[in-house]
């Protein structure tokens, strides 16, 4: 064979090439069509039947040289495709999902998370008195931090472990944030906890382990105050968003996301910080993002280079453990910054207090 005979058979290739692309594209813009009807008419979309009987009716008018089961083959993967408007209608009209330079920025008596500026959110993992929420607000106040973490009702692993002091833990909280001029962010594990909560804290912090409890999320929902939802530990970047939907379903849009680590089989951090959650979660939604740089490496050596990191990636926000005792904590010892360690952190940082 010819060179010229070879490229003349490789020019029909081409051509063919071409058309099937069209073809896919008519056949694309006709489904398109009829998901239309069918959503007008509210009929349901997805017909395996007809699908089925189609591959049947393509295998017959088979006549090779391609056997049966590459026909198929091509053929489930080209019915697949009239699923993509589908799916991408779907996810075009989630909530959380992001279109264009749109951004959610969380605006709390003027302290705004998502403007550009890093927001830090400090405190320690429990509160475990006034005396001792007291000290460790006063500390970061003076450093510029607006927004105070402490837990009241504490997720632990054993249930002999100290369980948080409950709402008087709330009531501290709150009296300790009026005092400084600051903003209370607590965990609400339960329902049944969301009044007293919505109470006393500005914002509610739904922790790791309940990110799929779905009656919760619609309850915070309805709580008419922000949110923070932390990504659960075995949870996808989908079920996240997803998990954030049902928040934002029953009407609250203040929805702010937390990567805290996920669950790896690696040892060296008590969880595996998964940074690219930040840019890819800022690409998909609108949504305010905080890391997690306590809970998700568990220790405080690293600290700085994991906030930068963050920071780096995207991150609206720093969430991190201070205690001015760490030593004495009642609950995560081992990764609470001491005060001094924070400061050299926002030194490091080279952090200015976030704009207001
Ligand atoms: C916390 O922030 O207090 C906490 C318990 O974190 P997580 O839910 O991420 O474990
Ligand atoms: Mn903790």
């Amino acid at each position: 064979m010819s060179d010229a005979e070879l490229e003349a058979l490789r020019s029909q290739i081409d051509d063919v090439n071409f058309k099937l692309l069209e073809m896919l594209n008519i056949r694309a813009a006709l489904v398109d069509e009829i998901r239309k009807i069918k959503e007008a008419r509210g009929i349901e979309k997805f017909d395996p039947k007809r699908e089925a009987e189609m591959l049947n009716a393509l295998v017959r008018a088979n006549h090779g040289p391609l056997p049966h089961h590459v026909i198929k083959q091509i053929f489930r993967m080209i019915f697949r495709s009239s699923l993509y408007f589908m799916e991408q209608q779907a996810k075009d009209a989630r909530l959380i999902t992001r279109h264009g330079a749109e951004r959610t920025v969380i605006d709390i008596d003027g302290t705004r998370i998502g403007n550009g500026a890093v927001q830090m959110m400090a405190g320690p993992c429990c509160i475990e008195s006034h005396e001792q929420l007291d000290t460790i607000a006063k500390a970061l106040s003076a450093l510029g931090v607006k927004i105070l973490r402490g837990g009241a009702f504490k997720p632990r692993t054993s249930p002999y472990a100290f369980q948080g002091l409950g709402v008087p833990g709330l009531k501290i909280l709150r009296d300790i944030t009026r005092a400084y001029g600051m903003l209370g962010i607590t965990e609400v594990m339960d329902a049944r906890q969301l009044d007293a909560v919505v109470e006393h804290a500005d914002i509610l912090q739904i922790g790791t382990r309940n990110m799929s409890n779905f009656d919760l999320l619609k309850a915070v929902g309805g709580a008419g105050k922000p949110v923070m939802l932390k990504r659960g530990f075995m949870s996808t970047l989908e079920e996240f968003e997803l998990a954030a939907e049902y928040i934002m379903v029953e009407g609250n849009h203040q929805v702010i996301l937390c990567e805290r680590g996920i669950r790896t089989f690696e040892k060296a951090t008590r969880n595996t910080l998964d940074i690219s959650a930040v840019p890819i979660l800022k690409r998909e939604t609108h949504l305010p993002i905080v890391v997690d740089i306590s809970h998700s490496t568990g220790r405080k050596d690293i600290a700085l280079p994991i906030a930068a990191a963050a920071i780096a990636a995207g991150a609206d926000a720093i969430m991190v453990e201070v205690h001015a005792h760490p030593e004495l904590a009642r609950s995560d010892a081992d990764q609470q910054l001491t005060i001094p360690e924070f400061t050299s952190l926002l030194r490091g940082l080279n952090l200015k207090p976030a704009v207001p």
